[in-house]
């Protein structure tokens, strides 16, 4: 296979054109693949999203966020920006086209799309962390007689107007979609928690972002970071136990880093809870008939249900034959780094932070361009640095 031939990154997200927009920016082609359109996790989100990390540090490299966008650029914002970032680099995007597997073959990588077989010399898998909403299998489920919704479905509070609703998870999603029922005419809302994650104002004290401070703590060990957030969080906040959200059971940065699960970003979720517009309640258990049966026995009769329960990545299909994912479904290496079964593979957007992903993305897409520029120079020169590390 030529050396010089396309670099295949699949998925147009923020990983995937960084990524593409790195190597061009070193002269080496890319095809994007992306089976719905530039940005298509974006366009999916609730109508009032706005980024919780700063426009400054969530640029991608190359083009920077217009200051138009404001410190929390919003959803719309963010399509606009992964929409211009792909024409500016001018990279080639193919929407509409489905990759189903890669496979080693002749040193380099079979790309089996939707639309036939591709062969590259290096792929880069960029299909994201959110790929399909997951809504656990809680008994009685089907027999719940209201509105059970994923937040993937949720897009503000009009269908939920007068209604009392029981939000799943304290998550980022959850307790921001908590707020805005409880701002925008719901009735009762109670927030379901299984754990209690460690919470983070996006500015404190008054109009100071707390992100940078976060970027800061991603230099040290996870001990140092986990001590030090559970300080800032009781200096921010006091003890939140009498509300329903004890001190957190894992630090902020293992959370992230080794869960994979972001620290609850408050935009007004605490107010609104210690105002009682907003309940926390123990986890949900099972439905019967109408009532929700919770942890610790309650019963809630909600008219509807919005389960803010995640999703799941499944690179399964696509790399999972390759042996370079974790039990849990996880790159084992990302970055600018090829795992030594698949050299000239790599991975963007995958790597957990409390300091945001798009920072990494930003960086690991720049690593990744690197680590294949010294790949084809080797290869030009007859050497192989195949699974090198950046
Ligand atoms: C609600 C929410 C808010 C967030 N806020 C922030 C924030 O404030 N700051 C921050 O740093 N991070 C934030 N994140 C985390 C992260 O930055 C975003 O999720 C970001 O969109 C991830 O970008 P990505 O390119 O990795 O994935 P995606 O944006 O999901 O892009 C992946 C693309 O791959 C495509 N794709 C998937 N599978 C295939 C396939 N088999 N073939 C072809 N195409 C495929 C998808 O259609 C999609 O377009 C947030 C995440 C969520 C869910």
């Amino acid at each position: 296979m030529a050396r010089s031939a396309p670099v295949v990154v699949v998925g147009a997200g923020a990983a995937g054109l960084s990524a593409a927009a790195e190597l061009r920016r070193r002269r080496m082609p890319a095809v994007v693949l992306e089976r719905a359109a530039i940005g298509s996790s974006w366009r999916a989100r609730y109508d009032s999203l706005v980024l919780n990390t700063p426009r400054v540090t969530s640029t991608l490299g190359g083009y920077r966020m217009p200051r138009r966008y404001g410190r929390w650029p919003s959803r719309d914002a963010m399509v606009e920006y992964l929409e211009e970032y792909a024409r500016r680099a001018e990279l080639d995007v193919r929407c509409g086209v489905s990759v189903q597997r890669l496979d080693r073959r002749d040193g380099g990588w079979s790309v089996t799309t939707s639309q036939g077989v591709l062969h590259a010399p290096q792929a880069v898998v960029a299909t994201g962390h959110d790929i399909h909403p997951v809504i656990p299998p809680w008994p009685g489920r089907d027999e719940f007689p209201g509105p059970l919704v994923h937040s993937a479905e949720y897009r503000n509070a009009q269908p939920f107007r007068g209604l009392d609703v029981l939000v799943v998870s304290a998550s980022n999603s959850g307790s921001e979609i908590a707020c805005e029922l409880a701002r925008d005419g719901a009735g009762r809302v109670w927030t379901a928690r299984r754990s209690s994650p460690p919470i983070f104002p996006r500015e404190w004290p008054r109009g100071f972002p707390v992100n940078p401070g976060a970027c800061l703590l991603d230099l040290f060990p996870d001990r140092v970071a986990d001590g030090v957030t559970r300080v800032a969080q009781r200096v921010m906040y006091g003890d939140l136990s009498r509300y329903g959200l004890p001190r957190p059971d894992v630090g902020a940065q293992t959370r992230a880093k080794h869960l994979r699960q972001g620290a609850l970003v408050d935009a007004g979720f605490v107010k609104a809870v210690k105002a009682g517009r907003i309940q926390i309640v123990a986890a949900l258990e099972r439905f019967e008939g109408p009532e929700a049966i919770l942890a610790d026995g309650t019963r809630l009769r909600p008219d509807a249900v919005v389960a803010a329960t995640g999703y799941v990545r499944d690179l399964e299909p696509l790399v999972g034959h390759l042996g370079v994912l974790d039990p849990n479904g996880h790159p084992t290496v990302t970055g600018g780094r090829a795992h030594p079964a698949a050299p000239g593979l790599y991975f963007n957007g995958f790597h957990g932070t409390i300091s945001g992903q798009l920072r990494y993305m930003r960086k690991h897409g720049r690593a990744i361009a690197r680590a294949i520029a010294r790949e084809r120079r080797a290869a030009g020169s007859g050497r192989n640095v195949a699974g090198g590390c950046e």
